[in-house]
């Protein structure tokens, strides 16, 4: 074991300070990766606060990670020294389920390694990426290609995948209408990959705050969602909605918006029950659905999607120091669009 520094919370209520960590040793199959910069998602926020169950304090949270390689163990192939490599929500998985076996390892049956407060096959609780250095199973590993912006490259890794994994799977592209709902960290990459998929992309907000920035980002509508004049308008229109918000909405209000055969679905969480009516679904044989991340194939091929398209996310870039005011802006949504904590601040 070795130890580096780190950002971790030490209880749900108290603010993140600055401490070390325990990494292992990098074994045959290992890469260890000297972090450059980590993303901060919501679910960081939900994690540390205890809201989405218990949690294993200290924890160190962090699930958008890029950096390069230093050391790589004798049986790794896929990765060398040097490599600009990045890593996202899951550290592992059981390889030997369906799901796993379909490379959809983020549903293995078995339960997926998250890269924090999970526990891996080791037994030792996983912490996350506000932290110099991880060690990673190189299977677990993505290359991050030069041409996205290095530190932009880390929201990618959950953000990104989260929203491009459903995009990929409902077909959007050319001659489909898609729907991107809230135009907070994942619903700003929704949108851009939407368009570079080729779809015709709506953006549904709460206000019209961010038009602006929907319609550079190359959304072609944006509509307040706190008028109802929206919904009338709307009504019968899209092949997919994508709802990014995870507090609780009207599901039966957009549900109405899917036209013959669209799906809405949902990539935020709300922790309550959404009720949803049967009888909204009948209309226009329209479905309801979940997506969680993807797996590390698909979080590949998005990686090289972004690099090929010029996508990135927009991020405002952070000491380590100001983690905890960054995460009270994140909960009030003052952020365009995701902060990036630059790790050197940590060294
Ligand atoms: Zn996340
Ligand atoms: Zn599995």
């Amino acid at each position: 074991m070795f130890t580096v520094n780190a950002i971790a919370a030490p209880s749900a209520t108290d603010p993140l300070v600055r401490t070390t960590v325990e990494r292992r040793d990098p074994g045959p199959r290992d890469v260890l990766i000297e972090i450059s910069y980590a993303g901060i998602c919501h679910s960081d926020i939900h994690t540390v606060r205890g809201e989405w169950g218990e949690v294993p304090y200290p924890l160190t949270v962090g699930h958008e990670i890029v950096g390069h390689v230093t050391k790589v163990g004798a049986e790794v192939t896929r990765h060398r020294v040097g490599d600009r490599v990045g890593v996202g929500c899951m550290v592992n998985s059981c390889r030997e389920c369906a799901n796993c076996r379909a490379g959809q390892e983020q549903y293995c049956l078995n339960g997926n390694v998250g890269t924090y407060a999970s526990t891996d096959r080791d037994g030792t609780v996983t912490q996350g990426g506000y932290s110099t250095h991880i060690v990673v199973d190189e299977d677990f590993v993505l290359r991050v290609p030069e041409a996205i912006p290095h530190e932009a490259a880390a929201p990618l890794l959950c953000a990104g995948i989260t929203t491009y994994s459903p995009l990929a799977h409902w077909k959007a592209g050319p001659g489909r209408k898609v729907a991107v709902v809230g135009m907070g960290g994942l619903g700003h990459m929704a949108v851009k990959i939407a368009v570079a998929m080729g779809a015709e992309v709506t953006v549904l907000s709460q206000t019209l705050g961010k038009k602006d920035d929907g319609l550079r980002f190359g959304a072609e509508h944006y509509h307040a969602t706190s008028d109802p004049a929206t919904f009338e308008a709307l009504a019968d229109t899209f092949d997919l909605i994508v709802n990014t918000v995870s507090a609780p909405i009207d599901v039966n209000a957009y549900l109405r918006l899917l036209r013959l055969d669209g799906t809405m679905v949902n990539v935020g969480a709300p922790p309550e029950p959404l009720p949803v009516k049967v009888f909204t679904l009948f209309s226009n044989r329209r479905s309801f659905a979940g997506s969680s991340i993807g797996g590390i194939a698909e979080t590949q091929e998005m990686l090289d999607f972004c690099a090929e398209h010029g996508i990135a996310p927009e991020i405002e870039l952070i000491d380590a120091d100001r983690v905890n005011e960054a995460y009270e802006r994140v909960l009030t949504s003052d952020v365009r669009y995701r902060f990036v904590i630059d790790v050197d601040s940590l060294r």
